[in-house]
């Protein structure tokens, strides 16, 4: 699963349909980041089971 953060910013988001997926000027990696916060809305969207998520 990719993660992505805004560049200068310590969000991770993990949902493509996060309103603030950012895609452009931001960092991706694969697997859980070790450090930083998730986004509020991710989390959410997973809960909610609506999280579209990257492989
Ligand atoms: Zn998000």
């Amino acid at each position: 699963m990719k993660y992505r953060k805004r560049n200068g910013k310590d969000t991770w988001h993990f949902c493509t349909n996060c309103q603030n997926w950012p895609t452009s000027d931001y960092d991706e990696r694969e697997g859980k980041p070790t450090y930083g916060e998730f986004c509020n809305e991710c989390l959410s969207k997973d809960a909610n089971g609506t999280c579209t998520k990257k492989y």
